[in-house]
């Protein structure tokens, strides 16, 4: 299986996942265009996309979604809730595949698996995706790692999981009252210590790679990121390696 990064980010998400001949995109949080010049730029024919795994409807990760779809002819899977809140449910020629959460499903070469997230969305969720012997899971905006969420991460081989922001420069940054709450808060986002607490807990002898995702660029900066990520490998003495995935440049193609 391979997965490489077009975007991560408040800025907008997109990953790349494939095995063999089956190629799927997990979010489109970047203009259906500019996804599709990103593609371009890693020899990746638009085409070649058999579906837009889309994990809930915030712009950063949805707004190049329909337009791709469309375009391209590839169909939106998502949630039920995030279908309604883009627009999907309904419409009888709509493109849309529905996921449940916790079934597993399976597209060409990739069998894979949704998890219902805490978010201030309708109803979000990550994914997990297996092919080949690996097991890549593509999470970022929950609230809060609970013990299922950790379970969910067990056995995997790649994780590309959120570490949003550093707590106290969160705390003592320029948002407002209200975002710093919500950000915070179990339906917002995961802080490096939370994910680092997660990967810690998870990490087995499969894991070979975390790639952090979705860093405030205000919140946050990747040194911290890593110094967390090196702390909670070696604690769970894990040799796995790790690296952070940029707003703009994503992160190159890699086996998971
Ligand atoms: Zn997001
Ligand atoms: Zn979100």
């Amino acid at each position: 299986m391979r997965v490489s990064v077009l975007a991560s980010g408040s800025g907008g998400n997109s990953c790349v996942v494939e095995s063999g001949a089956t190629r799927v995109l997990v979010d489109a949080g970047l203009s259906g265009r500019e996804i599709e010049r990103r593609l371009r730029a890693r020899s990746i024919d638009p085409e070649s996309i058999a579906g837009i795994f889309v994990t809930h409807e915030h712009n950063d990760h949805s707004s190049g979604a329909l337009a791709f779809s469309t375009r391209w002819g590839c169909p939106v899977f998502t949630s039920a809730g995030t279908a309604a809140a883009l627009g999907l449910e309904g419409d009888l020629f709509s493109p849309f595949v529905r996921i449940d959460p916790g079934r597993d499903g399976r597209i060409g070469a990739l069998g894979f698996r949704a998890f219902a997230t805490p978010h201030d969305a309708k109803d979000s969720v990550v994914y997990a995706f297996e092919a080949d012997d690996a097991r890549l899971i593509v999470a970022s905006d929950l609230g809060r790692a609970e013990p299922e969420f950790v379970d969910f991460l067990r056995g995997a081989t790649t994780l590309l999981l959120e570490f949003n922001h550093d707590e106290d420069m969160l705390r003592d940054g320029p948002y407002t009252w209200f975002l710093k709450k919500r950000i915070s808060g179990g339906w917002g986002h995961l802080s490096n210590r939370q994910s680092g607490d997660a990967v810690r807990a998870a990490a087995g002898p499969r894991l070979r790679r975390v790639v952090a995702t979705h860093l405030s660029r205000t919140n946050n900066v990747p040194a911290l990121v890593l110094a967390v990520l090196a702390q909670a490998l070696d604690r769970a003495e894990c040799p796995a390696v790790f690296d952070v995935a940029d707003q703009i440049r994503g992160f190159d193609p890699f086996d998971a």
